[in-house]
């Protein structure tokens, strides 16, 4: 394909073609949808209020917003233009046709092998058979140097670089110029690019790399920031460190990956194929598979295969055309003891790097004439038995491990004798052997050729992923690699808010530089270009972090608290863009000099982000408010999803005496919350202000605070109740909420859907009830630690010990605060020293009104014992059996079955954004704000890990426990839904819409920015981007500036539009009526707002290769799951 991208065409397609981010309509705006949910449950919420949305619900004071909203409103009173869509759900049919359904296969496999290596004498027949047909099936042996250069895990980033990384790849131009027959591969571009960028000076080192690439000698693999781990990043994020490598290689290098190398990541996720396959990858390999895959892949000759995603039927045919091959190395490991063949003893013998002082394992002599028959023979013994795992018989050899040539001597080493190898066997014909050194692709190549050319088995049909990575090697004993899932929970805490700010960072930023540039502000725009190397760091500190021992919590302590720096310094990067991007779309006279110019700073506008974190390491806090008498405090939200959202704002107050005002001056519902100063103890110099914001789909909102006299109106006071245990209630002074003791044992949170009970003693969840469907069901929330066994649970593996009992620490007595408020009321419980946990429901007739909010803090740091595993547990009445669904990535659902004969550890899975359990009446989802481990241990359970304090290393290599151990939040959304039958039974796992839109507003909460400055700045008070609000079911994954073509630094007025449409079940009944149920066929592309789109093109998942010019903008279409990706030049 070619590398284009297209700019200026002279075309202006003025405002109609905007575009993709404009998407359709009207669909979803039928009468029944959108507004007018108003009156239909008020029976089931007796006390408290419930808000509904409405047609009315907003008004806009801005004139040029005016013909807009007017415009949108008609729009919902419309029917659906499309005219096939109905109410029917469709559903998205699964792939039938494959030759490996993991799921199916997986509880069949060996998992007790009786020793480490699976080699055994059938495996040797088949070699001695298949070596007497070389003659007419010569072994083709591809020899691969390469190395593993961590981005951080012993030493950090830098101190790799430093010591290691530069050397390896100034020795790599030096000597594959000398050595010419010689290649290397390199995947890490954050390495390659700091590398690059150094060598300034050096153009001619420069124009050698290029060379090198040109003439095939130096191959780009995969091209990602990093080597992402698979099982707790979000694919957001992996996406997004993709598109960072390849937009560097496009712009520094001009090369386009086709081939992709994962390693060392500890288990293989079947999203990752999507997303590579989508960025035009053709092949891959893959390492780490739990040992009983590599067994039963081996035996079959399987272990490559066209992997293939549940959705895509389209892919069903037999030219795979479009699908990626994978490869998955057949032993355990990718150093050379591992990789040339079964037998390490003799792999050891080729290892022939020697430095001075270096321990090494190697037992390789010098090749000389005497011993290169001996040594060829032993080579092509082992070579052999390799190739005969494959039907093709092409042998892929690795040599290099981690960090290997760093020492120049290595490549001499390693070079010199291969070399003499190679020319002794290919030189004797004897052999039936043709060897030489070659690239991943190189090696491809081969084997694509092989399988036109001959009549060989063809590789199988794969379907599913390879979770949880197991491995034997090195203790002998099934280990499993399921401890890192949750391990330092609060750094992948901190790792998905990154990603939540740099993506709104990300859309405001490229819609404000595109108004300033069509407004022709040369001083604003100046400032988004200096502003752009904020994104830059952001991008990089999220991308690093993506690496396999980052989000993965497998560093050392020191290390991962230098991602953390690295993962603040672009957070605070982020928030600067956001303010600054919202600042010149909706602020006026705010002259760049003022903004900049100190002795004015009292005049300048400012906005802040509401998301204080102290340091790289603290919780995020909020501004305390100090709301002004006269003008009130300005608030602005800003909504980043292309659809209407409901959010519920929380900023802190000192005067508790207020009303909240959207931008039309309308009154909305707002609510006062006492603050907790201790668990026993309100305070009165802070208080939690909620209000409700309607948000018009990617806007721009202001609301304002104002206070009002305590006198004027009775209304004004805060009218929560505030319920506690017998206790306290003597001890608690606060003239302005009202004191209650808890005299019921059952403590209820009802919502306009339903109605959740929890028990006054433990203070967690006894049952939820849905109303509408009078569904019942039991669910008990305990938090619990496992005992881990010593030496074998670590920052990798989880081991819980299988004789001590699991301890509950909630089976006693907690502080539980119980607020009642009309907005939203809320259930606290703490249990001193291990968790406190708030349950809330908000009375709210949208997806707010329909699950249950759960947030939990913990500190195992102040745990005086080690060796814990803390998880809250779910036990519920459903009759899941032994089946529960784990999502891959946030991207797609999985079926996951417990397998009793393997043990607790092995049955845990990686969550990034979910799991569910269900039955035949009910299914019950679990949303997570970030990754975790998660198993059902039983019928109707749940369990997800938060955190993990561990004394002891594991053996893989860490050297360290983990007892850096951070204060951390986890948020959840707990979701009970009907199960409905349909027309069709099968489809792919899938959450409901409405699990896609809580888990949505979990992981993307709107950006809440407080105003200071003089009123006079406002131009606007609102603003919207779009006309129509896309499909309910399209995220926006992401609309991200590309660099120019030439200046990878430098912002071009293109961006990367990134759609994903979600697909749903259609055996969940949604019990909010009307909402998000219609879905159609196609997407219309019309109207942006305020910008111009001069041209959109549909390309690749990273923008490198361009698949077609969109011309006809009213028929998008996405199939459900896929992600598509169009880069939209602005005028
Ligand atoms: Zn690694």
């Amino acid at each position: 394909m070619m590398l284009c991208f297209p700019r200026k065409g002279r075309v202006r397609l003025m405002l109609i073609f905007l575009s993709l981010i404009a998407m359709c309509l009207v669909v979803l705006y039928r009468n029944s949808d959108v507004p007018n949910l108003s009156g239909q449950h008020d029976d089931h919420s007796s006390t408290v209020p419930v808000y509904h949305r409405s047609n009315g619900r907003t008004h806009y004071s801005d004139d040029q917003d005016r013909s807009l909203i007017s415009h949108m409103k008609s729009k919902f009173s419309q029917q659906p233009v499309v005219s096939k869509v109905s109410g029917m759900c469709t559903p998205v049919s699964p792939l039938t046709k494959v030759d490996i359904n993991v799921t199916q296969v997986y509880p069949t496999l060996n998992f007790y092998p009786s020793q480490r290596s699976y080699w055994n004498q059938t495996f040797e027949n088949r070699y001695v058979k298949r070596r007497r047909e070389w003659a007419n099936l010569p072994l083709k042996v591809i020899v691969l140097p390469h190395t593993h250069p961590d981005p951080g895990w012993l030493k950090t980033y830098d101190e790799y670089y430093i010591t290691s990384v530069s050397y390896i790849l100034n020795n790599m131009v030096k000597k594959l110029n000398e050595y010419k027959d010689l290649t290397f591969i390199w995947a890490e571009i954050s390495y390659f690019s700091y590398w690059w960028d150094r060598l300034k000076n050096q153009p001619q080192v420069q124009k050698t790399v290029k060379d090198l690439i040109n003439n095939g000698q130096l191959e780009i693999v995969t091209g990602g920031w990093v080597m992402t781990d698979e099982a707790a990043a979000h694919y957001h994020a992996m996406i997004d460190q993709l598109i960072e490598g390849h937009q560097w290689l496009r712009t520094t290098l001009g090369v386009v990956p086709s081939n992709a190398w994962s390693i060392d990541p500890f288990g293989h996720s079947s999203t990752i194929p999507y997303l590579l396959k989508s960025a035009g990858m053709k092949n891959m390999f893959i390492q780490r598979t739990h040992f009983a895959w590599k067994q039963y892949l081996a035996e079959k000759q399987q272990l490559e295969f066209w992997w293939k995603q549940n959705f895509n039927l389209f892919s069903q045919n037999q030219s795979h055309e479009g699908d990626i091959l994978c490869h998955m190395s057949p032993f355990d490991l990718y150093s050379i003891k591992h990789s040339c063949g079964p037998h390490q003893k003799v792999c050891l013998m080729f290892d022939f790097r020697r430095i001075p002082g270096e321990i090494s394992e190697t037992m390789a002599e010098q090749i000389n004439k005497q011993n290169v028959q001996k040594q060829a023979d032993l080579l092509v013994g082992q070579y052999g038995r390799l190739g005969s795992l494959f039907p093709h018989n092409v042998a892929l050899v690795l040599v290099g491990d981690d960090f290997r040539y760093n020492h120049e001597v290595e490549w001499d080493q390693q070079y010199k004798n291969y070399k003499k190898l190679f020319n002794f066997i290919n030189a004797n014909k004897d052999y039936n052997v043709d060897i030489k050194f070659g690239t991943l692709g190189d090696y491809f190549q081969e084997v694509h050729k092989r399988m036109r050319n001959l009549n060989i088995d063809k590789p199988p049909t794969l379907l599913g992923d390879f979770f949880p990575y197991g491995d034997v090697y090195a203790d002998g004993r099934p280990s499993y690699w399921t401890g890192y899932f949750t391990t330092r929970p609060m750094w992948k805490k901190f790792c998905r808010d990154l990603q939540s700010w740099l993506r709104s960072a990300e859309i405001l930023y490229s819609l404000a530089k595109a108004v300033v540039t069509q407004q022709g502000n040369a001083q604003f725009l100046e400032l988004m270009h200096q502003n752009y190397e904020h994104l830059t760091v952001a991008r990089q500190a999220l991308g690093l972090f993506q690496h396999h021992d980052a989000i993965t919590g497998t560093s050392k302590q020191r290390v991962m608290h230098d991602y953390g720096q690295k993962l603040f310094k672009g957070f605070q990067g982020t928030k600067d863009v956001i303010a600054t991007s919202a600042k010149v779309l909706l602020f006026q006279n705010m002259t760049y000099k003022q903004s900049v110019d100190d002795r004015q700073m009292s005049e300048t506008p400012k906005l802040i982000p509401d998301d204080k974190r102290l340091y790289y390491d603290s919780l995020p806090e909020k501004n305390v408010l100090l709301v002004s008498s006269s003008d009130g405090q300005k608030i602005v939200l800003f909504n980043s999803f292309p659809f209407h959202r409901q959010e519920v704002a929380r900023v802190l107050i000192k005067n508790p005496h207020v009303r909240v005002v959207n931008s039309s001056n309308q009154e909305v519902p707002s609510q006062v919350n006492p603050i907790w100063s201790s668990s026993a103890e309100i305070t009165d110099k802070v208080y939690q202000l909620n209000f409700l914001a309607d948000l018009l789909p990617l806007s721009l909102s202001t609301f304002t605070i104002f206070i009002r006299e305590k006198s004027i109106d009775k209304k004004s006071e805060p009218s929560v109740s505030v319920f506690v245990n017998d206790a306290l209630d003597s001890s608690l002074k606060n003239t302005l909420f009202n004191f209650q003791v808890i005299h019921n044992e059952n403590i209820a949170l009802n919502s306009p859907y339903l109605s959740a009970t929890f028990s006054k003693y433990t203070g967690l969840l006894k049952s939820l009830h849905l109303l509408s469907q009078d569904i019942t069901s039991q669910i008990e929330t305990k938090f619990l630690y496992y005992n881990s066994e010593e030496f074998r649970s670590g920052a990798y593996l989880f081991q819980p010990n299988p004789v001590s009992p699991i301890l509950n620490i909630s089976d006693r007595f907690p502080i539980v605060h119980l607020i009642q408020g009309h907005l939203v009321s809320e259930l606290t419980t703490t249990y001193p020293n291990t968790a406190t946990t708030t349950f809330r429901v908000y009375h709210l007739d949208g997806p707010l009104g329909a699950g249950l909010e759960i947030e939990t803090k913990f500190d195992l740091y102040k745990r005086k014992h080690y060796n814990l595993e803390l998880f809250m547990r779910l036990e519920s009445d459903l009759a899941s059996e032994d089946i529960f669904y784990t999502d891959s990535n946030g991207f797609q659902m999985t079926q996951r079955i417990r397998l009793d004969h393997i043990p607790l550890e092995a049955n845990f899975y990686p969550v990034s954004t979910a799991a569910y359990i269900e039955d035949t009446q009910a299914r019950l989802t679990l949303l997570t704000s970030n990754a975790h481990g998660c198993t059902s241990s039983q019928s109707g359970n749940l369990e997800v890990v938060l955190d993990r304090r561990l004394a002891y290393d594991d053996s893989r290599g860490l050297g360290e426990g983990v007892l850096d151990n951070k204060p951390t939040n986890a948020h959840f959304w707990l979701l009970l839904e009907e199960r409905q039958r349909t027309t069709s039974d099968r489809e792919i796992p899938n959450l409901s819409q409405l699990g896609h839109a809580l888990s949505s507003i979990l992981n993307y909460p709107a950006i809440v920015m407080t105003f200071e400055g003089s009123e006079k700045y406002f131009q606007r008070k609102f603003l919207t981007f779009v006309q129509n609000p896309f499909p309910c079911d399209v995220h926006l994954v992401n609309l991200r500036t590309l660099p120019t073509v030439i200046n990878f630094n430098k912002p071009s007025s293109s961006s990367l539009l990134i759609l994903h449409r979600q697909g749903h079940t259609c055996h969940v009944k949604s019990h909010v009526p009307g909402y998000c149920t219609h879905y159609p066929s196609k997407m219309r592309l019309s109207e942006l707002s305020h910008v111009q789109v001069e041209s959109v093109y549909q390309t690749s998942l990273t923008g490198i290769h361009v698949l077609q010019k969109i011309l006809q903008l009213n028929d998008i279409q996405i199939q459900p799951m896929e992600v598509h990706t169009y880069n939209v030049t602005f005028v």
